[in-house]
């Protein structure tokens, strides 16, 4: 059985002092018997996060890694850096890196495997642009994406991953894809799991819808079979908006 697992996504949004505030505001509020939870926070928020959620079941998210063990690359930020925090998962080629910063699904696969040897939990964001949906190309799209980032996986860490689809189109424009093109993209993409990998994989590995998540449609995407969760940007900013997601 997939445990459902929510994440709230803050992109380059919250300064510490804010974060803090946040986690205050949420214990403070969430039983923290549901689901599984995570808050994907900017790198400077993680540390402070950890310790705001101390003794809770909420559990820490970077947004972005680097491939390499360590050297010279200023600005970066390697996967023994984020477990030093504790920190349990880490967004691997949100579109948003794909689109400003040439994440590629090449390097996505390396920092899958990177984040895997460290013991680090990846959420791989795949999902098509507008055109390639309405020029018919979304499964195409995605099944590459999903071939892409990954080749070369251990069965074990299939098995372990998290995937998120979100459809570009969707992503902060309050336009969600309906809960049926979520379920149907969702399945496909546990279908190539299981082509690519097995039937056990494709069984175990946990697929989140992401892209204008609210409350108000939360209960219904996570009603269908193939969707064990959600990845939220704007609505996980405020606790309440948040904590009404993951009670759905
Ligand atoms: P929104 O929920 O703001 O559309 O963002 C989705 C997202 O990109 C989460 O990673």
């Amino acid at each position: 059985m997939r445990q459902k697992f929510i994440a709230g996504n803050w992109k380059m949004y919250k300064t510490t002092a804010e974060a803090i505030a946040f986690a205050e505001a949420f214990k403070n509020s969430y039983s923290g018997d549901t689901h599984e939870v995570a808050v994907c926070a900017p790198f400077t928020q993680l540390f402070a996060l950890k310790n705001a959620f101390a003794g809770t079941s909420v559990k820490i998210c970077a947004q972005n890694m680097h491939f390499e063990e360590e050297g010279a690359y200023t600005g970066e930020i390697s996967a023994q850096m984020l477990t030093e925090i504790g920190v349990t998962y880490c967004l691997i080629g949100h579109s948003e890196r794909r689109q400003y910063f040439a994440e590629t699904d090449e390097s996505v696969n390396k920092k899958i495997k990177k984040a895997f040897e460290h013991g680090i939990l990846p959420i791989v964001c795949i999902g098509e642009l507008l055109d390639q949906r309405e020029s018919g190309n979304a499964f195409s799209v995605v099944g590459a994406q999903i071939e892409g980032a990954l080749a070369g996986l251990t069965s074990e860490n299939v098995q372990n991953l998290v995937i998120a689809y979100e459809p570009v189109w969707a992503i902060g424009t309050g336009k969600t894809a309906t809960a049926e093109q979520a379920e149907e993209m969702c399945s496909f993409i546990r279908s190539e799991v299981g082509r690519l990998f097995g039937a056990a994989e494709a069984q175990t590995v946990r697929v989140q819808y992401g892209g204008s998540v609210k409350p108000e449609n939360a209960a219904e995407l996570m009603s269908k079979p193939n969707i064990d969760g959600l990845l939220v940007g704007g609505a996980s900013l405020k606790p309440d908006s948040f904590k009404e997601i993951i009670e759905f």
